[in-house]
């Protein structure tokens, strides 16, 4: 099957860039390999119109607003492999649904494949993650304001969360599940703004049956309750397709991109989460319609020789 554009993911910023493309007349293929990275979360916040929605409906919407334009084609598709051909790439994958392997021809791919959050392995994080463990203010500290949360992690990082969670609350404990790592200098700040720090290791966290977070449990039993806990988890990219293409990476583990969103791979764009920079879905979809631009464009330019 040729294509002009094949897209790998169907989250804000492949949807997104579907729907660009489609309006543009190019014969798109949209491989949706699976569920968003949000997808534990029973909301999209901050997303201009729709704050609150639940993740699937937004995606729902995504695709039936792609119905009109029959030059985009979706299939439940995981990517597996993709490989420079001729001018344009050959990408081998396998239906999600029935195993059927497909091989695709495109002139340009774009990679909107997000990132995978890898969250402590003791009991609870991941039972919780998304209601009652979160991992950004900005999305769901409106929601747990003025109420009693924690901020989990180390150093640096746990010292600039837990006084960025501090504005949407003045309970705000520490919780470094062991040695911190903070300096005097972090620990002054911290005290400034009257949270506290326990260094204790923790066991598990306790949640209620809708996955709200009642309590932390510290290894020598002791309990705190808290509504939320906030923290910074790594990432790691969802797929490898980038890497497989040698494409150059940012030394945080993103895909590197130009002001084009191409990456160091002629041809092969990249968009959203998988990228460097801010991660929201709003900002995932605006960039998913500017690759579509830029790659229409580089399109174009090949058709339309000087
Ligand atoms: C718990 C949680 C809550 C969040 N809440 C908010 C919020 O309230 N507001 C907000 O703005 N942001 C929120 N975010 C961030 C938001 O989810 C991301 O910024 C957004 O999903 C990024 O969109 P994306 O399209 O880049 O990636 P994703 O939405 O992760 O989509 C990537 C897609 O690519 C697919 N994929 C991966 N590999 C392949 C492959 N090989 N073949 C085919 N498909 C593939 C995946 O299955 C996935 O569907 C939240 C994140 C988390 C973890």
């Amino acid at each position: 099957m040729q294509y002009d554009v094949l897209i790998v993911g169907a989250g804000s910023a492949g949807l997104s860039a579907a729907l660009t493309l489609g309006r543009c007349l190019r014969r798109v293929l949209l491989a949706d390999g699976g569920p968003p990275r949000n997808e534990s979360s029973p909301g999209v916040h901050g997303f201009l119109t729709r704050d609150g929605i639940r993740p699937a409906e937004l995606l729902r919407l995504g695709h039936e607003q792609l119905r009109p334009y029959d030059s985009v084609e979706v299939q439940c598709l995981e990517i597996k492999r993709i490989t420079r051909e001729g001018r344009g790439f050959r990408a081998t994958g396998v239906g999600t649904a029935d195993d059927a392997p497909h091989t695709i021809w495109a002139r340009r791919v774009l990679l909107a494949t997000g990132v995978a959050d890898i969250l402590p392995p003791l009991p609870g994080f991941r039972e919780l993650w998304g209601r009652g463990v979160l991992h950004c203010p900005y999305c769901h500290g409106w929601e747990v304001r003025g109420q009693p949360l924690a901020v989990y992690g180390q150093g640096r990082t746990v010292t600039g969360l837990a006084l960025l969670v501090s504005r949407w609350s003045a309970d705000v404990v520490v919780l470094t599940d062991g040695a911190g790592h903070l300096t005097p200098n972090a620990r002054r700040r911290l005290r400034r703004h009257k949270i506290q720090i326990r260094e204790e290791r923790i066991s598990r966290l306790v949640g209620s049956a809708a996955n709200d977070l009642q309590h932390v449990e510290f290894a020598d039993g002791s309990r705190l309750a808290r509504v939320a806990l906030f923290l910074h988890a790594p990432q790691h990219q969802r797929s490898a397709l980038a890497e497989m293409l040698e494409a150059r990476h940012t030394s945080k583990g993103a895909v590197w991109v130009n002001s084009e969103l191409e990456t160091s791979i002629r041809g092969l764009y990249a968009a959203g989460d998988t990228t460097p920079g801010t991660q929201q879905a709003l900002l995932a979809a605006a960039a998913g319609n500017k690759a579509a631009i830029c790659i229409n464009e580089s399109l174009t330019r090949e058709e339309c020789p000087r």
